[in-house]
């Protein structure tokens, strides 16, 4: 927890109003604001062209910029003087970032990809669990403005996206100073709120394998309320062989752990099996034992381990029904 309080420990300095500087003249695209009673600190603002540009502004801008995609992470860490920014460079006057397209075999998710515009593309209707993540991510507000690239850069341990892709074969395309680098999603977060990104790397784009036919997966989430982050979350994704043996098996968890957590032992109770009660139960035994939850006012350990094992027998029941070519609605759970 010693990270997470890295975060926090600007709040105790935290004034809710600040006097900052009136804008330079002539600043073309970077502007300053003075005199005006904001709740964030001082930061200049900076509207990146191209994605090459927006690296560039990183590299000059040093270690306190950050960039601005949906927002819907960092504004209210900025509000709350949980986060302090110097430069904000906004990627969202860069055209052609926001797509979900599909193209020899792979679906590739853009920087400025928003949740919504992923709840409603054809990859998730082909690809359910995706459509289950997506769609329960907190409301439509934030869903219309929030990114997946944003949600894997901020690298949140609550975050839906990152176990929903885990148990996908994900690659996360990073552009920086010294051109790309593709970067397994399973290697991408490092620790909570923490990433391999460079201070001037970002995230390019997210591409995702289409999964092999006679495949299926679900994402469960347990929620109090639209609004929040879950209290746990479990993803399964499956692949049958036409005995329905399982061929393949990503088993994700989220929300229990400083990182999203691959239950690997979990996976190895499916694979190469049929799936039976059996197998269910020592698949969500598995996943109990992987979880590493922390008693917080959104339960107890024991009640968040407990969890896991329900969320993961029953998103492993929708995969397999899915898999079978059932049509199956999945997602967030509201307790
Ligand atoms: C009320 C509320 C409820 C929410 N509930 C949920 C929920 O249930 N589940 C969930 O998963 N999320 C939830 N979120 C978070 C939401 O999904 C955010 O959209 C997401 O976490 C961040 O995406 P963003 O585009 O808004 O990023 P921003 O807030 O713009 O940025 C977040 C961080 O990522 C960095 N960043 C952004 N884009 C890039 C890039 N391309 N390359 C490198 N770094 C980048 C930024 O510099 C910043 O540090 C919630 C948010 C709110 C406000």
């Amino acid at each position: 927890m010693a990270r997470v309080a890295t975060l926090t420990y600007l709040y105790s300095r935290a004034e809710f109003f600040a006097r900052v500087p009136l804008p330079a003249e002539g600043a073309g695209n970077s502007s300053e604001v003075k005199h005006a009673r904001m709740y964030p600190r001082p930061f200049r603002y900076h509207r990146a062209g191209s994605l090459s540009e927006a690296v560039n502004m990183l590299e000059q801008a040093g270690e306190d910029a950050r960039l601005l995609a949906g927002g819907q992470s960092l504004i209210p860490l900025m509000k709350l003087r949980l986060a302090s920014v110097a430069h904000l460079i906004d990627l969202n006057f860069i055209g052609g970032l926001s797509y979900a397209k599909e193209e020899d075999g792979v679906i590739r998710f853009g920087a400025l990809t928003r949740h919504a515009e992923i709840e409603d593309s054809a990859a998730a209707q082909t690809v359910p669990i995706l459509y289950d993540c997506a769609a329960g991510i907190a409301d439509i507000q934030v869903r219309n403005r929030g990114t997946l690239g944003g949600s894997l850069a901020e690298a949140d341990p609550s975050g839906d996206w990152a176990p929903c892709l885990l148990t996908l074969s994900t690659d996360v395309i990073c552009l920086g100073p010294q051109g790309e680098r593709v970067v397994p999603l399973a290697e991408f977060i490092t620790d909570a709120y923490t990433t391999v990104l460079g201070p001037a790397e970002l995230l390019r784009e997210v591409v995702v394998r289409r999964p092999a036919p006679r495949s299926g997966g679900a994402y469960l989430a347990l929620k109090r309320a639209a609004p929040v982050y879950a209290t746990a979350s479990a993803a399964v994704q499956l692949t049958l062989a036409d005995d329905d043996t399982c061929l393949d098996a990503g088993i994700a968890l989220g929300a229990i752990g400083l990182t999203p957590i691959k239950a690997i032992e979990a996976e190895a109770e499916f694979r190469g099996k049929q799936i039976t009660e059996k197998t269910l139960e020592s698949a969500a035994q598995a996943a109990m034992a992987a979880a590493d939850p922390q008693s917080d006012k959104r339960g107890s350990a024991a009640y968040k381990r407990t969890l896991v094992g329900v969320l993961v027998r029953r998103a492993a029941e929708i995969a397999l029904r899915r898999a079978r070519g059932e049509k199956m609605e999945a997602g967030h759970i509201y307790a």
